[in-house]
């Protein structure tokens, strides 16, 4: 398996849109414009989730593949007299990733404003607690009114900036926001795929917001489309700093089995039709836990109980702008995935859910 032009291209352009949970538009507008490219109908909930339906045969099973468009961040809450913006931050942000780090800043209007992380002092000896208090963003702006005529607000979103890198001859890929902006071009990238292809089911293939503050686009999307069953794709974070192999999340070593996690107990007989694809289609899969959640956890509990099976990979620097992932395991995901929706229909789905 080697990684395309336009596959890296998908992947290149994802992460490199902005889009902190509750402000994903730029990244709707992304997906939106391919869905509309291939012709399919949209379907949005009313917090911004989008997706594209694609009508099967048998309109007695409807599948949804959710991703999730928002990213880890800040938004502004105060400019202060000499120009410098304190922020909130907006999920579960690596504080160590930030001090002196480049960062963009994109106001309401759309305007992009490119600046860095700014502290006192080289050393902080910042309690967790009060990391962010220690810290200013500066944009350049030499005071308050300044920024200010520049449309700078409360709320506008700040990322820290972390260009598309190819590692190592393709083999690795550096960027931020690979979670969850990994799911963005393998939807689009799933949809080339599946173009002349009709499937014996009803799928709903799109992405939700604000999964990073709660799982909270998942749970108005899954309200939406009433899945019977439903595939989630995320990023999770890989445990391999140290190599073991004990470890479980580990770079290159393919597609994760999530048993466990804190918003979910993964279902059993998912869990084993994933592995099965995995084995059938010669990749390399790795069973996985997490403190952490997925939109999984929200779709599962909707409606009275929604057969959930989610579909990862790892990367590190999670919730940095420094993530890598392994080419292999995005190709990995993609395939058995396919695998998985070529081997599905009514009756696979009622052996999935009979005596759980
Ligand atoms: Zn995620």
């Amino acid at each position: 398996m080697k990684i395309t032009k336009r596959q890296l291209q998908l992947l290149k352009e994802a992460t490199q849109l902005i889009g902190v949970s509750g402000q994903e538009k730029e990244v709707r507008n992304y997906l939106q414009k391919h869905f509309e490219e291939k012709k399919l109908p949209l379907l949005f909930d009313e917090l911004g989730s989008i997706y594209a339906y694609k009508k099967g045969t048998d309109s007695s099973l409807k599948v949804m593949i959710s991703g999730h468009m928002d990213e880890v961040g800040f938004i502004t809450q105060e400019i202060l007299s000499n120009g410098l913006i304190k922020v909130v931050p907006i999920g579960g942000v690596d504080e160590r990733s930030m001090i002196a780090h480049r960062a963009i800043l994109k106001n309401s209007l759309g305007k992009l404003f490119y600046g860095a992380v700014t502290a006192n002092a080289p050393h902080l000896n910042a309690e967790a607690a009060n990391f962010i208090k220690q810290i200013t963003f500066d944009f350049g702006f030499r005071n308050k009114k300044e920024a200010e005529k520049a449309n700078i607000k409360f709320g506008d979103q700040i990322i820290l900036d972390g260009p598309f890198q190819i590692l190592n001859k393709k083999k690795r890929l550096l960027a931020k926001a690979f979670d969850n902006r990994y799911s963005i071009a393998l939807i689009i990238d799933l949809l080339d795929e599946l173009e002349n292809v009709t499937l014996p089911f009803d799928l709903y293939l799109g992405a939700n917001v604000q999964e990073e503050v709660g799982l909270r686009g998942a749970t108005t999307a899954s309200n939406l489309i009433k899945p019977d069953l439903a595939i989630v794709l995320d990023c999770s974070p890989a445990r391999d700093t140290f190599v073991s192999k004990e470890e479980e999340g580990v770079l290159g070593e393919g597609v994760l089995i999530r048993y466990l996690d804190r918003a979910m107990i993964g279902f059993p007989k998912l869990l084993k039709w994933q592995e099965e694809a995995c084995k059938e289609t010669k990749v390399k899969y790795q069973y996985f836990h997490s403190t952490g959640g997925t939109d999984a956890g929200a779709i599962h509990k909707s409606q009275t109980g929604v057969l959930t099976l989610t579909h990862c990979i790892c990367a590190r620097g999670l919730h940095s702008p420094s993530t890598i992932i392994d080419v292999d395991d995005y190709l990995a995901a993609k395939k058995v995935l396919l695998h998985l929706l070529k081997n599905l229909n009514y009756e696979k789905y009622l052996s999935l859910k009979n005596n759980i």
